[in-house]
């Protein structure tokens, strides 16, 4: 699949233009709009793209957004989930102006039912949700009218207040709405608006046994709210005529009219909430928040920032598909741009190997200066400790080296970054023959910054001091799902990359030792690192890698 070229962050789109054109003409005095998340799971960077949508949007023209919760589905809603998204929009730097619960309004929705009864518009139906389907006919041939379809508005008054005091069983009735079987559009042939439901709400508890369904709620929710543009994926295009349809015969005061825009989706990324939950229940990552997945919270944990993520969901920008997949690179490139200038440099060892530096006397210590971050010289220059021992990579030395390999073997010289040439005398092998340890001599003249011109060295390699190094644990990630396009299969348990985690211990400077959770940093060679929040503790710093140094992604 061919993924989409994104369109530049300035650019306008169709949305803010029809909001322009409604305060200009009147038809609108302020621009309301609202992010309205199901909490059936933790939010994910498809989310990110409405709430930057409507909260930017708004925003722009002076105008307001809501947080509402469209809890219609008791069995699937949590307030754990209600709390995440709460500090996940937060956390992306928006605030909303009013927060609600569609639940909250489920006493307006059903007189509000009640009076589609009385105007002929609701009847109550006995069929079951099979008969329903078995009846709605398909894109060529119109449905089949139920034969419930015209009961009187008394009965239907009677039934639907029984439905309400639970006289029924899950399945037994629903109220649907009486519009028009044969409409080439099936959402109007005659949709469910309420279902019986005996389940425990996580907000109004056993107050209610009938739900509202989306389509007859979600109108609704926006026209109460005094919503004026509602905003949403390009799946309810389809559903506009029955949104409008709601609000119309619902004799809604405020008339919320629906745009849509395609969904957000990324290269090697499931993105529905249920395939998430699906991964998250069997097992397959450590929670909602494991730095592997697209969520909000995965992403805050793996070191992304609200900067990175909002960048990436300007630069996609407004588009009326359905089917565009975005390489997950570009929000690579985004994270790196924005920790550039912000993070510090530092050197760490994931997988060390110890170096006896022989001619350097023993029990001395020297600090070296080191820039913070050389392409932010206003972050100053930190010190760090060198001495006899040290550890550098293990892959930063091979005893027999292909050709075009620069840096340590036996008796050749490389630079240590920020310190001296070292050379390769002797190598300690075990018993079983592995490398355990190296001898190397050091040349005092080519201190760093010292303007050796002497000789050059073609390797530069990164070390830290042993006797003061800090232990860490390094976790690497690579994607999760391997596909191009996810959303597209329904099968992906079988596309899971059983790679993905990859966890070393090694070690990192000494002056690592005050870094706290969230702290981000640019490891010299090995990219940028995030200090992990639920595993570091105060003997044991853990790091999530955010993402490696280098990409061939090329934004314009
Ligand atoms: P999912 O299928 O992942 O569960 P959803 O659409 O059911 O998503 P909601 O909680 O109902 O999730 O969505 C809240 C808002 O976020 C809706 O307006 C929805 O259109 C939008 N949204 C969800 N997924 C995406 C996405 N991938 N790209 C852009 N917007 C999205
Ligand atoms: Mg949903």
């Amino acid at each position: 699949m061919e993924t989409t070229k994104p369109v530049s962050a300035s650019s306008s789109n169709y949305i803010k233009t029809i909001m322009a054109e409604d305060l200009k003409a009147g038809r609108v005095k302020e621009i309301v709009t609202r992010f309205p998340p199901e909490p059936n799971g933790y939010l994910h960077i498809g989310h990110a793209k409405s709430i930057c949508l409507n909260f930017e949007l708004a925003d722009e023209f002076g105008g307001r957004t809501h947080l509402r919760f469209d809890d219609t589905n008791p069995l699937k809603e949590d307030t754990e989930y209600v709390e995440s998204i709460k500090e996940d929009v937060k956390w992306l730097g928006f605030d909303w102006e009013k927060l609600f619960f569609a639940s909250d309004f489920f006493e307006e929705m059903y007189n509000r039912a009640v009076l589609l009864i009385r105007k002929g518009k609701a009847y109550v139906c006995d069929l079951t949700a099979e008969q329903i389907r078995e009846t709605r006919g398909t894109l060529t041939e119109p449905g089949k009218e139920s034969p419930y379809r015209n009961r009187s508005v008394e009965e239907n008054l009677d039934l639907f207040e029984r439905m309400r005091k639970g006289e029924f069983q899950n399945g037994e009735k629903v109220l649907r709405a009486k519009i028009d079987m044969a409409s080439p559009n099936i959402n109007m042939r005659d949709p469910v608006l309420y279902r019986i439901s005996h389940a425990h709400h996580h907000n109004t508890g056993d107050k209610w046994c009938i739900y509202p369904m989306y389509d007859y709620a979600h109108p609704l929710e926006d026209a109460i709210e005094g919503v004026t543009h509602s905003i949403c994926t390009m799946e309810f295009a389809d559903h506009r005529p029955l949104y409008d349809w709601v609000v119309r015969e619902c004799e809604m005061e405020c008339v919320p009219q629906q745009y849509e825009f395609g969904r957000l989706n990324l290269t090697n990324t499931v993105m529905s909430k249920r395939k998430l939950k699906q991964l998250v229940d069997e097992k397959l990552v450590d929670g909602w928040d494991d730095p592997r997945m697209p969520t909000i919270s995965g992403l805050r944990r793996k070191g992304y920032t609200p900067e990175a993520i909002r960048e990436l969901c300007r630069e996609v920008g407004v588009v009326k598909t359905n089917n565009s997949v975005v390489d997950d690179k570009l929000l690579e490139h985004f994270i790196r741009e924005d920790l550039k200038l912000k993070a510090p440099r530092t050197m760490a060892v994931l997988q060390p190997l110890k170096v006896v530096i022989t001619n350097y006397p023993e029990g001395q210590v020297e600090m070296l200066d080191a820039e913070i971050n050389p392409e932010n010289e206003a972050m100053g220059t930190r010190q760090i400790p060198f001495s006899r021992e040290i550890y550098i990579e293990r892959d930063d030395f091979m005893e027999e080296p292909p050709k075009g390999y620069h840096r340590l073997f036996p008796g050749n010289e490389v630079r240590l970054k920020h310190a001296y040439f070292i050379k390769c005398e002797e190598v300690i092998k075990d018993a079983d023959g592995n490398v355990v340890e190296l001898r190397c001599t050091y040349d005092p003249e080519t201190k760093s910054g010292s303007g050796f011109t002497g000789r050059k060295v073609k390797g530069t390699i990164h070390w830290v001091e042993a006797t003061s190094a800090k232990p860490a644990e390094f976790r690497l990630y690579e994607p999760l799902i391997l596909d191009d396009n996810m959303e597209e299969s329904e099968s992906f348990l079988d596309k899971v990359n059983p790679n993905s985690l990859e966890i070393l211990h090694g070690y990192v400077e000494d002056n690592m030792k005050n870094a706290k959770p969230y702290d981000k940093f640019q490891m010299f060679r090995h990219g940028y690192f995030n200090v992990d929040p639920k595993h570091t503790t105060t003997d044991k710093l853990v790091f999530n890698r955010i993402v490696s140094l280098k990409s061939s992604f090329q934004v314009k």
